[in-house]
């Protein structure tokens, strides 16, 4: 199948409330442009340079997002464009994103990253950790950045049942951070991304908004 037809084929696979992020990463623009050629709009990449030289070669309409580790010094290449940062895992992240921000005159959405899986190594914060930060009165006070909802990434195995555990602790976490004081009125605090090529099904059972699919799309990397 090209990679036009799977395109096509997800946009009829996924409910109309999932909003699928092509993960464009590590394939060249011309493979971009093909699903953008179908009517893709909205892509995913995980490292800055590769990032802002895609944003350079395609077109100007695409809504990019950013979904890899981050490094704060990194934050101000890709501000001027960036529509949406799925990995945020600290609060100098959120400080630097809102700076970078604030000097392209724009607001930058963000995602905070949450650590569900077992496995070492993986970035976020755990959920107490994410509790804390958002119960703090400066979190909200930040006028260049929108905290949009959190991102998280299953462990990488065949055993269904600890997705789905682990998908719908991330789910409850986010229910309960979109009902908590802080942030019931904001109204956008709506985006739980998660599910990828292997468990997206699973994800979206589980309440994904947003799911962030690669391989499946533009083949191996
Ligand atoms: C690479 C990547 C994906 C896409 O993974 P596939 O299995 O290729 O669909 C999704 N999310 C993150 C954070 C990634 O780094």
């Amino acid at each position: 199948m090209s990679i036009g037809s799977k395109i096509e084929w997800l946009k009829k696979e996924l409910p109309a409330h999932v909003k699928l992020v092509a993960v464009s990463k590590f394939h060249p623009p011309e493979d971009v442009f093909e699903a953008y050629q179908a009517g893709q709009r909205v892509f995913g990449e995980s490292r800055v340079q590769e990032l802002t030289g895609k944003h350079k070669a395609l077109p100007s309409d695409i809504e990019w997002h950013f979904i890899g580790p981050l490094q704060s010094n990194k934050v101000k290449d890709m501000a001027p464009f960036i529509h949406t940062i799925h990995s945020i895992d600290s609060l100098r992240l959120i400080e630097e994103v809102n700076k970078q921000a604030a000097r392209q005159n724009r607001i930058i959405r963000v995602l905070l990253e949450i650590r569900i899986a077992a496995e070492e190594g993986k970035h976020g914060f755990t959920p107490s950790e994410v509790k804390e930060l958002l119960a703090k009165e400066n979190i909200h006070s930040f006028s260049h950045i929108r905290i949009c909802g959190l991102m998280g990434m299953a462990t990488f195995t065949d055993d269904e049942t600890r997705i789905r555990t682990e998908f719908h602790l991330l789910s409850s976490l986010f229910q309960e951070i979109k009902s908590s004081a802080a942030l019931k009125d904001a109204g956008y605090f709506n985006e739980l991304s998660m599910g990828m090529t292997g468990d997206y099904k699973l994800a979206i059972q589980e309440g994904s908004t947003m799911v962030r699919i690669g391989s499946y799309i533009f083949g191996d990397r």
